[in-house]
């Protein structure tokens, strides 16, 4: 069986690392040349999270040049936090630069949004874009989910999952991750099939196949091999 996770903050060393899983390592600008060099196996998002946005002129310059990476294949986490971070008048400018950045790149957007659906509704049917949207870390309510799906969204979720929005997501719009939590991939996988009354590899299939259609570079999960990693030095 195959685990992907979408988005995940949580760098393991290739040498403890669960070889049957292949993740999206959300790193920012300046952590991805490095990052880059150490963790092989993996694929990355690049971007500025919304509770830092504010005087990020110079790290978006930087996003801009190194975003065509072909390790990099979404861009984000940006979104909008009503909670955290500065305003929306500097939230939404810079969530709206990661979007123009996406559509020139043909790339997805992973999107952080915490108490903001209206405006990031707003953004979306304001850019019209054809690029994916997830939402990560999803557990919004049924009928946030009814509209969100109207509007063209697609969702992560991690360990905290809404069971009755579970049921409402189109099997082929849905992903799973760990994003900072203490639950392991397999086990996310695990609790979102269960939600579902799924079988575990049927659920695993599926999400599969979405990660096939959204992310078709990123890699399906193969063991560490020391030699391997060698020889791409
Ligand atoms: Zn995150």
């Amino acid at each position: 069986m195959e685990f992907y996770d979408v988005h995940t903050h949580q760098i393991f060393l290739e040498e403890n690392d669960d070889p049957y899983h292949s993740c999206i390592f959300d790193v920012y600008p300046l952590e991805f040349e490095v990052a880059k060099e150490s963790y092989n196996r993996h694929a990355f998002s690049c971007g500025i999270h919304p509770w830092y946005s504010e005087d990020s002129d110079t790290q978006m310059a930087y996003l801009n040049e190194i975003a065509p990476n072909a390790r990099i294949i979404a861009i984000g986490e940006t979104g909008l936090d009503r909670l955290k971070g500065p305003s929306f008048e500097i939230q939404i400018p810079v969530f709206k630069k990661h979007i123009e950045l996406s559509e020139r790149l043909g790339k997805p957007v992973i999107i952080h949004c915490v108490k903001a659906w209206e405006e990031l509704i707003r953004v979306k049917r304001e850019m019209r874009p054809t690029q994916p949207w997830i939402i990560h870390g999803y557990r919004g309510k049924p009928e946030l989910t009814e509209q969100l799906i109207r509007e063209g969204f697609l969702f992560s979720v991690g360990d905290q999952i809404n069971v009755d929005s579970m049921q409402v997501i189109p099997p082929d719009a849905l992903f799973c991750e760990t994003d900072e939590d203490e639950m392991s991939i397999r086990d996310v996988y695990q609790q979102a099939a269960h939600s579902l009354n799924m079988d575990l590899e049927v659920f695993a299939s599926q999400i599969t196949e979405n990660v096939r259609r959204v992310f078709p570079t990123l890699e399906p999960p193969r063991p560490y091999d020391r030699d391997q990693e060698e020889e791409s030095d």
